[in-house]
């Protein structure tokens, strides 16, 4: 649970020596709630305050990892119900199932698509993480075989659904060291099943018919020894599995259910059988609050949307998404190639960089420092000046680059021109290039023909 400054503050020395970088004990507590500092900068904090600080400060829903490696899943940690409120913190991992009936070829074309499905935006790829591997024959070797065949596949993590433990611990072992999601812990099997999570340090998925016999597998599971546990509530039709979500959440924040306070697993595969219902349904648990979200299969049609509104969710509100401040170069640059100038939020950064790619016309940007601003916002707010615009120009070393003295300003940001050209001196001539990006591509094939 986030702590508040005063809660913080009972655990420090109270000696208002300074050395932390702030005056008094009160205001480094007060940065440390507002995630602006860290505990490590006060030499004087005792053990025994660090690890009360430590386990108080713990999300009250369980941060649990699935996979290994850099392209591990990182799921749960949340500590807020609303976005607007904080942020969330790990986005939910989109798995695609295949079974041990599914035809090799239908395997390897699924494969296929999780490979081929990634999409770049705004510096990231965004794409599904996991393979959900089902047992739908209850035949070890079926099961086993498939695992083998698609367990080397680059950048997957995997979640194993078997009823029998045996198969599970057959495809643990084919995936040692991958740590799989073992799916699931019921009431019947948690002995079991909590044992090869344990003997594996695999993460571990309980499911129940209520949400009272999630929390008696959770405890059980907790007093057991294994502590990465995922919810899976058992509801697969879309209004409960969306009821027992909000649930799971506001019990856990709230403090009143610890033993709810685990990242969740949603099956909308389970809920329907047309595919863009089940892609709504997994929209819905984008939203709130699934953790693993199992879909039936991966189109792009269908997961592009998802991982749109995911990457839109999941994004800190509070903290725009920028670009770093620098000269671009797009495509076959030479010393003659035009010069444009843009902010450094991200999204206009790279509207302007696709369409300058677009136009094949070779062009270097300079991203200005805006602080994640857009071009009209950021002029309004006088941080896209023409002097400051001047001074990044020539602070990027762009003319020891080039021989070209033109410089490009947006369209929408004309009014600067002047401000820039006393800025840059009779060297460079000020450009005012179009006010709408889509105009990008005329207008650089233009200037270089
Ligand atoms: S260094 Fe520690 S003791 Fe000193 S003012 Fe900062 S928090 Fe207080």
């Amino acid at each position: 649970m986030a702590l508040s400054g005063i809660q913080i503050f009972k655990f420090l020395p109270k000696t208002n020596c300074g050395e932390c970088g702030v005056p008094t004990c009160l205001a480094f507590a007060m940065s440390l709630a507002a995630g602006k500092a860290e505990l490590a900068k006060c030499p004087y904090v005792s053990e025994a305050s660090k690890a009360a600080l430590s386990e108080a400060s713990a999300p009250p829903i369980r941060t649990v990892v699935i996979g290994s490696g850099d392209s591990a899943v990182k799921v749960g940690g949340e500590t807020v119900l609303f976005r607007h409120e904080k942020t969330f913190v790990n986005r939910p991992g989109l798995a695609l199932l295949l079974t041990d009936t599914m035809e090799d070829a239908e395997i390897a074309a699924r494969v296929k698509r999780f490979g081929e499905l990634r999409y770049p935006r705004v510096g990231l790829i965004l794409k599904g993480e996991l393979l959900a591997i089902e047992s739908k024959s209850g035949d070890a070797t079926k099961f086993k075989a498939l695992v083998d065949k698609v367990k080397d596949v680059p950048e997957a993590n995997f979640v194993l659904i078997a009823n029998d433990v045996a198969l599970l611990k057959a495809g643990a072992q084919a995936l040692a060291g991958k740590k799989p999601l073992l799916c699931a812990a019921t009431a019947a099997n948690i002995d079991a099943v909590g044992a090869l999570a344990k003997e594996t340090a695999c993460p571990v998925v309980v499911r129940a018919e209520s949400l009272d016999g999630v929390a008696a597998l959770t405890a059980k599971l907790e007093a057991m020894g294994v502590k990465d546990i995922v919810i899976d509530t058992g509801s697969r039709k879309i209004r409960e599995a969306f009821i027992d979500q909000l649930a799971l959440r506001r019990g856990a924040l709230s403090g009143k259910n610890k033993a709810w306070g685990y990242p969740s697993i949603v099956f909308p595969n389970e809920m329907t059988q047309d595919p863009i219902m089940e892609s709504l349904y997994a929209a819905t648990f984008v939203a709130k609050y699934g953790g693993i979200i199992v879909l039936s299969d991966f189109r792009g049609e269908t997961l592009f949307p998802i991982l749109l509104e995911r990457l839109n969710i999941y994004a800190d509100p509070q903290r725009p998404m920028v670009t770093e401040p620098k000269v671009y170069e797009i495509g076959n640059v030479t010393e003659n190639s035009p010069l444009l100038v843009t902010s450094n939020f991200a999204l206009t950064y790279f509207i302007v960089s696709g369409e300058i790619e677009a136009s094949r016309v070779g062009a270097y940007l300079l991203v200005v420092d805006t602080e994640g601003l857009s071009v009209l916002t950021a002029w309004a707010a006088g941080k896209f000046a023409g002097d400051l615009v001047g001074a990044a120009l020539k602070k990027s070393g762009i003319a020891d680059r080039t021989k070209n003295r033109k410089v490009v300003i947006p369209g929408l940001a004309a009014i600067i021109s002047g401000d820039l050209e006393e800025e840059l001196g009779p060297d460079w001539n000020v450009i005012i290039g179009p006010r709408e990006a889509s105009h990008i591509v005329p207008f650089l094939k233009q200037m270089v023909a």
